[in-house]
């Protein structure tokens, strides 16, 4: 399947933004968007200015990037939330904050959403306590992520779960640390996303 695999970095350059893709990393000096604060390429430091469409497009681009999906997964993501009701923005990030794979980040088992993709593919997890290995699995309110016992001794694991104290676990969310179990208590919220993003502007870019 066609998936980006050049340097992350090189995204969060292009998007302007811290997008926490490489775990531990995004939060040393070693980050590359403290480092070099300008987009990647040869014209990266004298770029024209932006027309809406751009802002739109960019806007669009930074949230597929944050939450690792294609472009046609995307769109199918928009027109669900388009089908939706409630605000279609809206929508649209709480279908990507509930899927497998970034439940699994936020919950502290892997410290970035790449890292959790890859452990749900290889089988670490359940879900209601069946085999749960597709990362797009989309979780509702009373579902239970866990651990399976063969995975608890995970060295990546445990120093996420270690970490994760930083990142802090969304309210929607609750982790029992010592059963290596997590409970969806509610659906995310708008309010519950805390990365800067105007999803008015993917709205208004798929709406041409
Ligand atoms: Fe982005 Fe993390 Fe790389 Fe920083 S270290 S540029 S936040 S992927």
């Amino acid at each position: 399947m066609a998936r980006y695999t050049g340097p992350s970095c090189r995204l969060c350059r292009r998007e302007n933004i811290e997008l926490f893709l490489k775990g531990e990393r995004c939060y040393t000096d070693k980050c590359a968007i403290k480092r070099r604060n300008y987009p990647p390429g040869q014209h990266g430091q004298g770029r024209p200015k932006v027309s809406n469409y751009g802002i739109q497009l960019r806007e669009k681009q930074k949230v597929r990037r944050i939450y690792g999906v294609l472009e046609k997964q995307f769109r199918g993501y928009f027109e669900e939330a388009d089908r939706m009701r409630g605000v279609t923005g809206e929508n649209l990030l709480s279908l990507l904050e509930r899927r497998l794979d970034n439940v699994v980040y936020r919950l502290g088992f892997a410290s970035s959403r790449t890292e959790a993709r890859i452990l749900v593919r290889h089988n670490h997890f359940t879900l209601n306590g069946r085999k749960a290995n597709i990362p797009s699995i989309q979780l509702k309110a009373g579902d239970v992520v866990e651990l399976k016992e063969k995975s608890r001794k995970i060295a990546c694991i445990s120093e996420s779960l270690d970490a994760v104290v930083r990142r802090g676990i969304p309210q929607w969310l609750e982790l029992d640390k010592d059963s290596f179990k997590g409970v969806v208590k509610l659906l995310p919220a708008r309010e519950d996303i805390a990365m800067p993003i105007q999803e008015q502007l993917i709205v208004e870019l798929y709406s041409k």
